[in-house]
């Protein structure tokens, strides 16, 4: 697969932690210069500081992809710095266990969708443009298995993913002419903070995770990591409107 990504310019949102540490770690050493961009100062200087005491280029944005006006100014910071922008990685999300549908919150409800919905919609209405004055460009949304089926004890964390799914793919149709991919990676469980916060209370529950992937493992962030590289790439230019599970076969039993 060619990987002919140096020189090139990415933005990773949620890249303090997790998934998309990950990504920004894995772009970078493609040779990318990447935006690191989060709302946790903290791990995000801690991801760019990793990326250039590997030799790479980075630099952290903080951002809440909630507010409209961190977006638009993380997006216009990004060219005003490095001129362009060729790939992004909208994984920023958050997801709490609320119960069955009728015991969620209205508070719960918004802070989801705020993030998971609104957030992936606000980068690509502001990274889209960019990409269509460029003459192209891949964008790449973090969904869930959770938006390619049910998730028992979390409907609204399920909507939203769900909701990812349909802003990929209709961002994909609209854009397929300009030379602009779209799609998603759907992760199941991922061994990251999100996984270990939900899990250290019960760890018979850390096993159940691992048994419900037919692998009979949770997966890794550098698995999805690759997965995202591979949507961004040459290899992946006849691809768009894609949700792709990776998930050790979880979507497949
Ligand atoms: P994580 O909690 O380890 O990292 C998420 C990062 O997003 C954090 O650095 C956090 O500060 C940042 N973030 C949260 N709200 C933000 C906001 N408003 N603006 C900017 N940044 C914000 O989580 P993770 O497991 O790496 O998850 C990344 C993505 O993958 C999420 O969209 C999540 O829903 C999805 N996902 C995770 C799993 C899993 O098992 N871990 C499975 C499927 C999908």
């Amino acid at each position: 697969m060619s990987m002919t990504f140096a020189g090139h310019v990415a933005v990773v949102t949620g890249a303090g932690a997790g998934i998309g540490r990950a990504a920004a770690l894995a772009f970078a050493a493609q040779g990318l210069k990447v935006v690191v961009a989060d709302l946790d100062t903290a791990g995000g200087v801690g991801t760019a500081e990793q990326i250039m005491a590997a030799g790479g280029t980075a630099v952290f944005m903080q951002c809440d992809v909630t507010l409209e006006a961190d977006v638009k100014q993380l997006m216009a910071e990004t060219i005003n710095l490095y001129g362009r922008l060729d790939y992004a990685f909208n994984n920023a999300g958050i997801e709490i266990e609320h119960g069955r549908l009728a015991d969620g919150t209205q508070d719960e409800f918004d802070a989801i969708m705020g993030v998971n919905v609104k957030g992936v919609w606000l980068c690509m209405k502001y990274q889209l443009p960019l990409m269509l004055a460029q003459g192209g460009g891949a964008i790449v949304n973090t969904a869930s298995v959770a938006g390619l089926g049910a998730a028992p004890k979390m409907s609204i964390y399920s909507a939203s993913k769900h909701a990812v799914i349909g802003l990929t793919r209709s961002a994909a149709i609209e854009y397929a002419r300009k030379h602009i991919r779209v799609n998603a990676v759907c992760p199941a469980v991922i061994d990251t903070d999100m996984f270990r916060r939900a899990y250290e209370l019960d760890p018979r529950k850390a096993d159940y995770a691992a048994a419900v992937h037919p692998v009979g493992r949770i997966g890794t962030v550098e698995e999805v990591a690759s997965a995202v590289l591979y949507l961004c790439s040459d290899g992946a230019a006849f691809t768009t409107g894609h949700a792709l599970a990776v998930d050790g076969g979880a979507m497949a039993i």
